[in-house]
């Protein structure tokens, strides 16, 4: 299969200025970071694979030439989201001279981007509640990427501002007083045919996303991006350790994965069950429940666990220090990164 056959959709930019070796390093350690496969790696040409298809780098006279190419119109405009979101953490003031070669094609608000209004919010249990978006088009929520970014206004702003493509082909995100804020949740439910979508907030101290979904009324209006992030993997063998902002997405792999799947499930919470998450039923994985700060700690457990579970794949998802240590310790076990998803859902 060709290039062009696999990958139709194809956009460049020249990231002017920038030392190639250091970009190199960049995506060296987001590799690392996100079990990203890096399928050319030398001097001159670094080559990514991802969800949403592949970015490749070339050392160029002047800078570095960036290339996104992808299956779908919708996903290639992800994947270079994804870059310019990574130029805006190494070298924000590049982003605004990044000229896409595809600019013309977009207008008004980025493709990815939908608004929602609610449809419903209650409580499950004491520490969750569960909100049912309306929202235009869902098509692409049912596929294999399960996560998204709800986008809230700040509070009290009751005129925001909305991101929109520049005439350079990038996404503008409001700044200052009118700055948007924008959290991952995962998809716990999308109806194509109802215009609906499901998630579910874990309510903590302090959070955004927690006063908004408890303030929150039929028709509040917000907007949305996405999907994003990874599915749910293809294994029938794995062993899961999840604390509570990963509930939804563990409760989408027992969905998802094949019945005869076999395995553990790890699940963290302050009170253990009595948090009152309730999991769908699988014939052969059944949640263990652990209470926090009341034995050895989620990364400890899912590292001892190795031993007996060297050949299921491990997936984690939990608090950034948490995550860092089980990373650790597969990157000095040299387990291969296909064997494994690790990934920080939030941090202190
Ligand atoms: C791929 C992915 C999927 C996710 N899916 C879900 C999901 O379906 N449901 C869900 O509830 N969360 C989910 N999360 C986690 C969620 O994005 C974070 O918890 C995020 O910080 C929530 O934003 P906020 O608006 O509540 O808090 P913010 O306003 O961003 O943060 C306020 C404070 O809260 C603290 N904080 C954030 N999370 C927690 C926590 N869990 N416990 C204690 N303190 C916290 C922060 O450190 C900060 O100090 C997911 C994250 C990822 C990466």
């Amino acid at each position: 299969m060709t290039e062009q056959t696999l990958f139709p959709h194809v956009a460049e930019t020249s990231l002017s200025g920038l030392a190639f070796a250091a970009v190199r390093g960049l995506l060296m350690h987001e590799a690392e970071e996100h079990d990203l496969t890096l399928s050319t790696n030398t001097e001159k040409m670094v080559r990514m694979s991802t969800e949403y298809g592949d970015l490749s780098f070339q050392d160029i006279k002047g800078g570095v030439k960036a290339v996104a190419m992808s299956k779908r119109a919708d996903t290639l405009f992800i994947l270079k989201e994804s870059l310019v979101e990574s130029i805006s953490h190494f070298a924000p003031e590049l982003v605004e001279t990044l000229v896409w070669s595809d600019a013309s094609l977009h207008q008004g608000h980025p493709p990815n981007f939908q608004f929602a209004t609610v449809k419903s919010v209650r409580a499950i249990g004491g520490d969750f509640m569960r909100v049912v978006l309306h929202v235009e088009d869902v098509r692409n929520f049912v596929d294999s990427a399960i996560h998204f970014r709800i986008i809230l206004p700040a509070v009290g702003d009751t005129l925001p501002e909305w991101p929109t493509v520049n005439e350079k082909g990038v996404t503008v995100w409001p700044k200052g007083d009118k700055a948007l804020h924008r959290p991952v949740y995962t998809v716990r439910r999308a109806d194509i045919a109802a215009k609906e979508l499901e998630f579910d907030v874990f309510l903590h101290a302090g959070g955004r996303t927690t006063e908004w979904a408890k303030a929150a009324v039929k028709g509040s209006k917000i907007g949305l991006t996405g999907p994003g992030g990874g599915g749910i993997p293809k294994t029938n063998r794995i062993a899961v350790y999840a604390d509570e902002t990963a509930f939804p997405a563990v409760a989408r792999l027992l969905e998802g994965l094949p019945r005869d799947s076999t395995g553990k499930i790890v699940v963290m919470a302050d009170g253990g069950e009595a948090c009152g998450y309730i999991f769908p039923e699988h014939p052969r994985l059944k949640p263990e429940w652990v209470k926090r700060n009341a034995g050895e700690g989620l990364a400890a457990q899912a590292i001892a666990d190795q031993k007996d579970h060297a050949d299921h794949m491990l997936w984690f998802a939990s608090e950034k220090e948490d995550v860092a240590q089980v990373r650790a310790f597969c990157s000095g076990a040299n387990i291969d990164t296909k064997q494994h998803y690790i990934a920080t859902y939030w941090s202190r």
